[in-house]
């Protein structure tokens, strides 16, 4: 049997739904038997490729480039899903929104709350621009999945893989936004 192509995403998250994944231990093998890696942090692709199966993306939107790879993404993911509350709501990372206007925050953080000898980092492709407001990724692109958690268990992600994978609708996961 062929095997798909599979991509994982970190946008504006901890990397915890990630390290949910990887908690599956033993059974990434038998994910390894049906899926090819195409692109993710646990990859080394630089540039997200063409019909990809199955993505899974962690983290808000918060910045450009995350929307850009979002839409990027997209338009090149037969089925995509929102893995984790930030993925599915914004979460932690759109707690960023409370403070207003994200216009200064760099410099808050780069520069005012750290070295002040430092400033932001400016030399193009960086320091992505902060959009303004920190959205799920249903708000950015129509999202096909999603499961929730902070993070999910690696038995939810396992239960949901599985029923991708059997081209089953997933039980155990919402489909909302
Ligand atoms: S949902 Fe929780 S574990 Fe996943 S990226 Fe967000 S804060 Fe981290």
């Amino acid at each position: 049997m062929s095997r798909i192509t599979f991509a994982t995403v970190w946008f504006g998250g901890c990397s915890g739904c990630h390290m949910s994944l990887l908690d599956l231990d033993a059974w990434l093998f038998d994910l390894a038997s049906k899926v090819e890696l195409v692109y993710g942090p646990l990859a080394d692709q630089k540039t997200f490729p063409d019909g990809v199966d199955l993505t899974l993306v962690e983290g808000a939107i918060a910045n450009e480039e995350h929307l850009a790879l979002a839409r990027e993404i997209r338009r090149k993911t037969r089925v995509l899903v929102a893995l984790g509350d930030c993925a599915v709501t914004g979460n932690v990372t759109a707690l960023r929104n409370l403070a207003g206007d994200p216009s200064g925050l760099l410099q808050q953080i780069y520069a005012e709350r750290g070295d002040p000898t430092l400033a932001v980092p400016r030399a193009p492709g960086i320091v992505p621009r902060l959009i303004e407001r920190v959205t799920p990724l249903h708000a950015a692109v129509p999202v096909d999945h999603f499961l929730p958690g902070c993070p999910p268990s690696a038995p939810r992600i396992r239960a949901m893989l599985e029923a991708l994978l059997a081209g089953a609708e997933p039980s155990e996961i919402g489909r909302f936004g």
